[in-house]
């Protein structure tokens, strides 16, 4: 008798469990990253600004259970509210998912190893600034967190295929160096939480 399919190919993302919707997180970091949101244009822009609360080495939250103590803004995502979303990163899996997708070779849960996700040059691990050094966010704007990298685009171009009908609202991020007329404030810096409550 064959395998049954793993849970995210059974499952829609509001029927699954909470420990399933939570392993869904590769724990790249990305999310973690601040975005700015042009007020002209509403595009969002990537940089490498991590949230005060992100081990840029471990890409983990330094208090999962407590983070909105620390940081009352970040994001605890829900699968209702991902159809909507601009900003999460397109090699995130609650992204990839929510858009018909499937998991690439590089996820934990695929490779059952939670190095690979760092291996395959996903995470944001020795690529990020913590907020507490960097300066002004519009100096760190950066293009890496909105794309695949070139050593994972067999699997990105196949999920990305899957991913084409949805309407997607993900903005293409900024050429490297450029700095479009932004500004971060509260109102227009977008932050995420890293691991999820379903
Ligand atoms: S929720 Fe954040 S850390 Fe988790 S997979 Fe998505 S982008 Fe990466
Ligand atoms: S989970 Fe939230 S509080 Fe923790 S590092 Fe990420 S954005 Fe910051």
């Amino acid at each position: 008798m064959s395998d049954p399919l793993p849970f995210w190919k059974r499952k829609s993302l509001s029927a699954m469990s909470r420990a399933e919707w939570e392993s869904l997180c590769d724990g790249c970091g990305r999310c973690c990253l601040h975005k700015i949101r042009d007020e002209d244009t509403e595009e969002i822009h990537f940089t490498n600004v991590a949230c005060r609360m992100l081990d840029t080495q471990g890409c983990g939250c330094r208090d999962y259970a407590n983070r909105r103590d620390h940081v009352p803004d970040c994001v605890q995502l829900k699968p209702r509210m991902l159809a909507a979303l601009d900003w999460l990163p397109p090699t995130c899996a609650y992204h990839i998912l929510a858009r018909g997708g499937d998991l690439p070779d590089w996820h934990p849960l695929v490779s059952g190893d939670p190095e690979s996700v760092h291996r395959a040059g996903i995470s944001v691990r020795g690529r990020a600034v913590s907020e507490r050094e960097a300066g002004a966010l519009e100096d760190h704007v950066v293009t890496w967190p909105g794309r695949w990298p070139p050593a994972s685009r067999k699997a990105g171009q196949a999920t990305r295929a899957a991913a084409a009908p949805v309407a997607a609202p993900v903005a293409a991020p900024a050429a490297a160096g450029a700095k479009p007329p932004m500004k971060a404030s509260p109102k227009t810096n977008v932050k995420t939480g890293q691991r999820k409550a379903g």
